[in-house]
């Protein structure tokens, strides 16, 4: 079976404890590879390796590092069925989305990110006749990254592209339960020359790998994409060490919808903003609130469009819903499914698990699932599910909806539909999100601020952010004698 190898020191090796974890495949339901088992004294081997290679990687000119980067970028862009097929056996999302949406995305992060640092400056501040001051932006050192399952390639590279550009060495781990292609992405690292220890990729479990991580005195920022618990509990270690923190955590997205939207390109955009990626996607619009006028419309041709989406074989082209990727998760969101029922909820449609024939009868499926009837403060609209399912709800005026939107922990994206300009504006001002979508989902400016308030997260990346995020800023002031 094939086993998945660490890449630490410019070199694939063996998890020193020479265990290893199973890998399945959602949509079969079965192992088809093995994930190394690493432990604490695998992360000492690669800060060992990363601290060897900063002094020279953060003073290799820009211009080098970003020839590195955009070398590994026209990789992943050469392989890029093979990737998106893998990403797809691991993840369970459909061959066609990995190939239009996940890899596609990597191949832009670190396109991005290798132009960005040229083009990197820092501030400078003139106090008249006395001083100027000036910025450095210094690379940190070693950093770590820190990420989740639902887009495994997409959001690892979101995070290591930056870091290495900005002249850091980097310790990674990508989530234990989609591994794949972060392993394959360290054989196209090695292909395009990237020096040993520069990147380090240490697979296995959160408490063991990711808590080492954390806790390692030699990183002194760790940039983490995951669950809020998850978070609080890496927050817990790091930031009494005073490690710089950026945390990319859940949400619980409204959907808001008035009754003078552009309803055809509303309900498209709604029904991938619902179930992309099985709902598996932190930016899903899970909470949807439809203005009363509008809502018995809404309802009748949004189900009726959600009962024809295509579940399943994520291989076969024309497959619009895949696997769930893990077995506890499948189960739980059907616990939460079953809890809807419980606080009162109608099942629209969907509402099952689905049994295949063939190569996926023993894989997770889910049903699409619409609910109505709940209240917006009960348990169903206000944890975070993270599946095939969506609430509708009604209201009647701005005010109402924005309480309503607002009434969650979370605070990560919103959308709204509405074709009046100035309510536009006003209420994306409200909402307390840290992205607003007016009239469409997951359209992304990678050099906008990405990032949640509350519980969906501290700090931002993307753009100039994320180069903030990983340089020491350093103001040096020099007295003027003269004046300029
Ligand atoms: P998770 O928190 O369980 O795991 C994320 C990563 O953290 C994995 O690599 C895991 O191994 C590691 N980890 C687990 N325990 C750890 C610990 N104690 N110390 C250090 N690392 C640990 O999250 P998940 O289930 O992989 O992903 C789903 C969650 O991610 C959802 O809540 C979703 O909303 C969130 N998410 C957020 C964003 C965003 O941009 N805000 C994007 C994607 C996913």
């Amino acid at each position: 079976m094939n086993k998945i190898k660490n890449y630490i020191n410019g070199e694939l090796i063996s998890p020193l404890s020479d265990s290893y974890i199973d890998n399945y495949e959602p949509a079969a339901g079965k192992v088809y590879s093995l994930i190394p088992d690493s432990d604490e004294r695998d992360i000492n081997c690669a800060v060992e390796a990363a601290v060897k290679a900063f002094p020279v990687w953060s003073v290799t000119p820009a211009e080098e590092r970003s020839k590195i980067l955009l070398k590994i970028a026209s990789l992943i862009q050469k392989n890029l069925d093979k990737l998106a097929i893998a990403e797809s056996i691991d993840n369970g999302k459909p061959v066609s989305l990995a190939k239009s949406v996940d890899i596609p995305r990597a191949v832009k992060n670190f396109e991005f990110f290798a132009t960005a640092i040229i083009h990197f400056a820092s501030e400078a501040h003139i106090m008249e006749d006395k001083a100027i001051n000036y910025t450095l932006r210094n690379p940190i050192g070693v950093v770590g990254a820190i990420s989740p399952w639902n887009l495994p390639l997409y959001l690892f590279t979101w995070k290591i592209a930056p870091a290495l550009a900005a002249g850091n060495c980097v310790i990674a781990k990508p989530s234990e339960i989609t591994p794949m292609t972060a392993y394959l992405l360290s054989e196209l690292c090695i292909e395009a020359g990237l020096p040993a220890g520069v990147l380090n990729i240490v697979h296995g479990y959160g408490h063991k790998v990711g808590k080492a991580i954390s806790a390692h005195p030699d990183i002194k920022a760790i940039t983490f994409t995951g669950g809020t618990k998850t978070g609080a509990d890496i927050a817990s270690i790091a930031a009494p060490m005073f490690k710089k923190l950026s945390l990319e955590l859940g949400g619980k997205n409204p959907n808001i919808i008035f009754a003078d939207c552009r309803f055809d390109e509303m309900l498209e955009t709604t029904i991938r903003s619902s179930f992309s990626n099985q709902g598996e996607i932190c930016l899903c619009g899970s909470r949807i609130f439809i203005e009363k006028t509008l809502y018995d419309r809404f309802k009748n041709d949004f189900v009726d469009r959600v009962k024809k989406l295509e579940i399943g074989d994520p291989n076969k082209p024309g497959t619009e819903q895949g696997a769930i990727v893990s077995k506890q998760h499948m189960e739980k969101i059907l616990s939460y499914i079953e809890l809807a029922q419980e606080e009162g909820g109608k099942i629209l449609c969907g509402g099952n698990r689905v049994n295949m024939d063939g190569r996926c009868k023993n894989g997770w499926f889910i049903e699409p699932t619409v609910i109505e009837g709940l209240t917006h403060t009960c348990r169903t609209n206000t944890e975070e599910i993270f599946g095939p399912v969506v609430t509708i709800q009604s209201f009647d005026t701005e005010e109402e909806v924005i309480e309503k939107a607002n009434c969650t922990e979370y605070g990560l994206a919103s959308i709204l539909w509405t074709e009046n300009l100035t309510r536009a504006h006003r209420v994306s001002a409200q909402i307390k999100t840290g992205i607003v979508w007016v009239n469409c989902w997951m359209l992304r400016d990678l050099r906008t601020p990405f990032g949640g308030m509350n519980s969906s997260g501290v700090g931002r990346e993307g753009g100039l952010e994320a180069l903030r995020f990983f340089t020491e800023p350093r103001n040096v002031c020099v007295k003027i004698e003269d004046g300029l």
